[in-house]
This record gives structure tokens, C-alpha cells and sequence, in this order.
């Protein structure tokens, strides 16, 4: 493991090193941009050769076992992902549960999970979302009632991302009903493999099986498992994102559809067509902004500064624009759209059709663009 401490490196250095070490160590078969995401064993694989490499948990302070990255240096490191066409990783233990049980959690609850997270011996899913409680979380149903040293579960998740290879879930449920409906929610860790709790699987447009529904039956959940205060788990639901919002609205996947859309122009011959030359400026220019937004935002939250309005239009605009260039790929290979998997070349591993499916539901996901919408518009008329 390395010891050195990397925030001592100049960002060049630091960005040198990086990319000498995904260079070296990246698998190859990893490296088809935009519809590659590492699940089950692939994910845990990549957090155990980062972590023995010095590379797992940028942003986990020290004292955890991370790297205590700036955020300038984290960003260097997604840009180098980027660059070297890394395969998407959801990490939901490493991003969004870890700060939560630093901030949240019991010493045993550190103890126990932080450690296994930072090996890749367990993969979190996040339990939230509910048939009638999306945007509307807080409308939440499933219960728990306390029975001895446990919580009794009842109740029905959906749209749980990866949660048929998860190890453990966080969820949400609903603690007292006689309160506003904030008040009344507790957050709560489970292993999956607890007697009563089942996953069925929700084929997407693509075929995968990544979205879940997950049920619980009289599902016995310790009550140690308990985390932050009972009833307050709304305020630790929301501390869930910090500066990884910022990566909601990244460029990244714009950009890499961007690149393919330019190479189809190229291959199938029409770089004179004025129609599709026309569009793909377009789109161009609103990568342009972008990713010029994004820097903007992101040289702020290294400053401190992070505005949630800012934030949520740069999702709008991240996520819009990647439909917008996904639907053109579509458009440009004509015909071909028709095929079970369009690629730009016989040699290509990437199929197109699948960058148009895993464009679809980002407007939904991480806040629809509607809600977002909503947030910007308040925070222009100087509503909370
Ligand atoms: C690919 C994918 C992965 C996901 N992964 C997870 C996961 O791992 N864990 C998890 O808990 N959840 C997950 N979700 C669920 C996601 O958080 C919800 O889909 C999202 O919050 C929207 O909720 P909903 O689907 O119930 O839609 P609804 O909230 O019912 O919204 C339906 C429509 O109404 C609009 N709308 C809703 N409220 C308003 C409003 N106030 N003003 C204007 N328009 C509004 C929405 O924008 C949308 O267009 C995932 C979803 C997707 C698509």
C-alpha cells in the first residue's frame, strides 16, 4: 500500500501518478466508455486493487482509512478516469452511505462496515425509493415497529439499483406515523440476506436487470442497526451528498456520446451533410457550455462555495444534453437503429442503442429534471 500523502504532490504530479497507475492496471476489457459499469464481482475487484494500490476512498479522511483528498485532486481523478475510458461505478457504500456513518454512525457501526466497504467485501444498495414515494420521499410507507432488540420491516422498495448483487442495503422506513411526515422516518442497515427480505429483478430497455424491487417481510432488522436518532432519519438521509453532487452534472457522459456521434459523421460518410453537420454544432456547443459551466461550479466547491440551484441546473443540463446527442446517434445511423446491437465499426464493442437506453432515465434519477427545475426556479424567486 502506499503511504506517501498524495495532497503533498503538485496536481501534475499527482495526475502523472494516476495515470501511470490506471495505465499499468486497468483492465483492458473494462474500457468501453459510456455503457460499461462495473457490478457484483468486477466492482469489487476494482475497490480491492484500489485499495491495495493507495487508491481507494479520495474523499474519506484518514482516519477512516482514506485518501483525505482536496476536492481539486479528486476532481483530477475522475478527469484521468475520463480520459483513460473507464467503466462507471456506482460505489454506494464508498460515496454515499460512508460519510453518513461518519457523521451518523455508532463507533460499532464505523468498525464493523467502514473497513469492508474500503476492501470491496461489501456492496451497499440504497433503499429508498417507494412505488408512490419517488420525488415525493418523504411520503415513504414501509414500516418498522420496534419488537425487543430488533425492528420488525414491512414494506416495499423499488427501482434499487444493483441491490440483486448488494451485500447490505440503507433504508429508509417509517418509524411514527402520528408526526409530520419528515419526522417520522428512521434509517436503518440490513443485510440482504435476512430472512424475509427477497429481490425480483426489473429488466430495463436494455435487458439488464440492474433496477430492483426489494420487499420486506417481518423482516428482523437489530435494533443496533439503528442509525443517527429514531425518527431522524430524514436529516440523515439529506447529509447523504456532499461535493459528489457535483458529479451529477458532470460532462463526462456528454462528452463521450459526443465523441461517437462525431466518429459515426465520420464513418458513415457525412461530414458534408448539412443537416446532421448543423445538429451535431449544436450539440457541440451545448457540450461546450457544460463542461465550461462545470468547471466554473466545481473551482467554486473547491472554494467552499456550493449552490444547490447551480447544481440542479447542471444536472438539467448534463442529463439533457446526453439524451439530446444519444437520440442524434440514433438518427445518423438510420436504419441501422433498427439492429439488436449497432456498433460503429465491426470491431467496436460499443453498442449504440444502449447509450440511447442509459441516457433515458437519467432525467429521473438523482432528482427528475422537473423537481430540479422547481429548485431553480424557487431559488430565482427567493423561495427556500
Ligand atoms: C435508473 C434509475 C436508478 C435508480 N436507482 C435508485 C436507487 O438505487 N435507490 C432508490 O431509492 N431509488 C432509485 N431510483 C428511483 C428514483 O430516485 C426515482 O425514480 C425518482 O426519485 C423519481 O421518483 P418516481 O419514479 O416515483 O417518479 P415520480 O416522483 O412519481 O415522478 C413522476 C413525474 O412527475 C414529476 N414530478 C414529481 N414531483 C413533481 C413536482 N413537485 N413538480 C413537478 N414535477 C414533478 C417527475 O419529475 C416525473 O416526471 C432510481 C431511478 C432510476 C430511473
Amino acid at each position: 500500500m502506499m503511504t506517501q500523502d498524495l495532497n503533498l504532490l503538485s496536481n501534475d504530479a499527482f495526475r502523472a501518478r494516476w495515470r501511470g497507475w490506471l495505465e499499468q492496471n486497468y483492465p483492458a476489457e473494462w474500457r468501453i466508455p459510456i455503457i460499461r459499469r462495473l457490478a457484483g464481482d468486477e466492482e469489487r475487484r476494482w475497490h480491492r486493487m484500489t485499495y491495495e494500490a493507495g487508491w481507494r476512498a479520495p474523499a474519506w479522511p484518514k482516519q477512516y482509512g482514506g485518501l483525505g483528498l482536496s476536492l481539486e485532486k479528486q476532481l483530477i481523478l475522475n478527469e484521468e478516469m475520463e480520459r483513460h475510458r473507464c467503466a462507471r461505478v456506482l460505489d454506494s457504500g464508498g460515496v454515499l452511505l460512508a460519510p453518513v456513518l461518519m457523521k451518523y454512525g455508532t463507533d460499532a457501526q464505523r468498525s464493523r462496515y467502514l473497513p469492508a466497504i474500503l476492501r470491496g467485501e461489501d456492496l451497499w444498495c440504497q433503499g429508498y425509493s417507494e412505488p408512490n414515494a419517488g420525488s415525493d420521499l418523504a411520503s415513504l410507507r414501509t414500516s418498522a415497529v420496534r419488537d425487543g432488540e430488533a425492528f420488525l420491516v414491512n414494506g416495499q422498495k423499488i427501482w434499487t439499483t444493483l441491490a440483486g448483487c448488494a451485500d447490505r442495503i440503507f433504508v429508509l422506513v417509517r418509524t411514527n406515523k402520528e408526526v409530520k411526515k419528515q419526522a417520522g422516518i428512521s434509517f436503518l442497515l440490513a443485510d440482504m440476506d435476512t430472512p424475509g427480505l427477497t429481490v425480483r429483478p426489473i429488466l430495463n430497455l436494455a435487458d439488464e436487470d440492474e433496477l430492483c424491487e426489494v420487499f420486506f417481510e417481518n423482516v428482523r432488522i437489530p435494533a443496533e442497526n439503528l442509525v443517527g436518532a429514531l425518527d431522524q432519519g430524514w436529516t440523515v438521509a439529506k447529509a447523504l451528498l456532499g461535493d459528489e453532487r457535483i458529479s451529477n452534472g458532470a460532462p463526462t457522459l456528454p462528452r463521450q456520446a459526443f465523441e461517437v456521434l462525431e466518429q459515426l459523421i465520420e464513418t458513415r460518410g457525412l461530414a458534408e451533410d448539412a443537416g446532421v453537420t448543423d445538429r451535431a454544432a449544436s450539440l457541440f456547443c451545448d457540450v461546450h457550455d457544460l463542461a465550461a459551466l462545470h468547471s466554473q461550479v466545481a473551482d467554486a466547491a473547491i472554494r467552499g462555495e456550493v449552490d444547490n440551484a447551480v447544481l440542479g441546473m447542471m444536472k438539467v443540463l448534463a442529463t439533457e444534453a446526453f439524451q439530446d446527442i444519444s437520440e442524434e446517434i440514433l438518427n445518423v445511423i438510420d436504419e441501422d437503429a433498427g439492429l439488436q446491437s449497432p456498433t460503429i465499426g465491426a470491431e467496436s464493442p460499443l453498442d449504440l442503442r444502449k447509450i440511447y437506453m442509459i441516457a433515458r432515465p437519467s432525467t429521473i434519477y438523482a432528482g427528475a429534471s422537473e423537481v430540479q427545475r422547481n429548485i431553480v426556479s424557487n431559488a430565482l424567486m427567493g423561495k427556500s
